[in-house]
Parts: structure tokens; C-alpha cells; sequence
């Protein structure tokens, strides 16, 4: 956004009065002194200062939940308990809404936003955004289905899923653990993957979406702001 435009939203008085006090030298960007108004300025991770005070805008908000299963990834339900029902009332700012569905027993990690805009790069096709999963399989996965995953698993119906890494981390005498990378988010991916191989996901977590990893140190169905970092990656 615009420097001036950010003075305006913010308080600072008239488009001209705005001019001004950029012209005058009291305004810095990260500790930097800027006197022209034409600068872009982005208030989610640039400090601006007007006199040596911080301003504060946020526009947007961005918040990493530990989903817990149960609860449905959605704005609004008539039955179920949504992922926004776990914001505090104080921080459901309009707008805000989950990047991206979980199923209802899934866990994990999910971004939560009032940016539109950052939500549609993370969501499009195109980006092909990588997201970790956890899983417990219901029966033993074998090096077979980590090379038909590695190929592409074909859904019945004949859509083609991209070539995802299929890690096997232990297995007991009934069941599997795995990690599993994918790049796009067909509905129920992660289950219908397994199923194509004959096997059922039990338990599934989503570890990462992008850059972003979930914070293990969230306990389950709480939420934090992102970490700048954690943000400047993103972005
Ligand atoms: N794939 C699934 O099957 N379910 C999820 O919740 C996410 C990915």
C-alpha cells in the first residue's frame, strides 16, 4: 500500500496535510527516513513511524490453528462446530476465513486469514504448494504403493493425481505410520490416494502447508498470530 494512503487510513489527517508531514521528514520505514509519498509500504511486516511513534495498521490478521478433529473447516455451519468458533470473539474480524479445507477428522495445521488475496496464491493450482501429511494406514504400505504414489495415483474416473512422496516411518503388525507430500488439494486427496491403493487413512495430520509448519508446541485446538518470519515467508 501506499505510504500516503496508510497515513490517510490511519489518522494522520487530509490527503494534503498527509503530504506534508511525509515531506517534512518525520516519517520512517524500518528505521529509515522516507520523504516521498509515492512509496509502498506493507504494515503486515514493515515497522512505520510518524514522529518516532509506531503506527498501528493491520488490515490483516493471520492466525495458525492446531485444527483437532471434530471441527469443520468452514466460515459457518448449521450443525457443526466451525474452525472460527475456536477464534476468541475478540479476534473473529470480518472476513476471516480457513486456507483451504481439512476434513472434519482431520487434524493439524491450518491458516486462518482475513487476506484474501494471500489465501487465493496458497490455494491456486498453479502455485502448486506442497503440504505434509501425517497418516496411519490401516494396513501395512509397501515400497508398491511408495512407487505408485512416486508415478501418480490414478482416481477411478480417471483423474491423475501429481507424483507425491510417500515416506514410511514405522509400521506395527495392523497398521502403517507415513508421511506424504502433495502439491495440489483435491477433495479428500489423502484418503482417496490410499483407497486407490486398497487401503484406509485412520488417522491423517497435516504437518505443513507451503513454508508454514505447524507449531507442535500449540496444543490441540488452539491458535496463534504467525510469527513475522513465519509470514515473510509466506508472502
Ligand atoms: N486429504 C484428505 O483426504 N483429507 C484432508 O483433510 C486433507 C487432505
Amino acid at each position: 500500500m501506499r505510504l500516503d494512503k496508510l497515513l490517510f487510513e490511519t489518522g494522520f489527517g487530509s490527503r494534503r496535510t498527509v503530504k506534508r508531514l511525509i515531506k517534512s521528514k518525520q516519517i520512517k520505514v524500518n528505521g529509515q527516513t522516507i520523504a516521498v509519498d509515492n512509496l509502498n509500504v506493507d504494515p503486515d511486516l514493515q515497522e512505520v513511524t510518524v514522529s518516532g511513534t509506531r503506527i498501528h495498521y493491520q488490515p490483516h490478521v493471520y492466525f495458525m490453528l492446531h485444527k483437532p478433529a471434530g471441527v469443520v473447516s468452514a466460515v459457518s455451519d448449521a450443525s457443526n462446530q466451525t474452525v472460527i468458533d475456536l477464534i476468541d470473539p475478540s479476534q473473529r474480524v470480518p472476513g476471516l476465513f480457513p486456507v483451504g479445507r481439512l476434513d472434519k477428522d482431520t487434524e493439524g495445521l491450518l491458516l486462518l486469514t482475513n487476506n484474501g488475496q494471500l489465501g487465493y496464491q496458497l490455494l491456486i493450482p498453479k502455485k502448486e504448494v506442497t503440504k505434509c501429511y501425517e497418516a496411519v494406514v490401516n494396513e501395512r504400505v509397501t515400497s508398491e504403493d511408495r512407487a505408485a504414489f512416486a508415478a501418480g495415483i490414478v482416481f477411478d474416473g480417471g483423474i491423475k493425481c501429481k507424483p507425491a512422496k510417500l515416506t514410511i516411518l514405522s509400521h506395527s503388525a495392523t497398521e502403517s505410520r507415513v508421511l506424504l507430500e502433495i502439491s495440489e488439494g483435491k477433495f479428500h486427496q489423502v484418503k482417496k490416494m490410499f483407497l486407490s491403493v486398497g487401503k484406509k487413512v485412520v488417522y491423517l495430520k497435516r504437518l505443513s502447508m507451503g513454508p508454514l509448519q505447524l507449531d507442535e508446541t500449540l496444543p490441540i485446538g488452539s491458535y496463534r498470530a504467525l510469527h513475522i518470519d513465519e509470514l515473510t515467508a509466506l508472502k
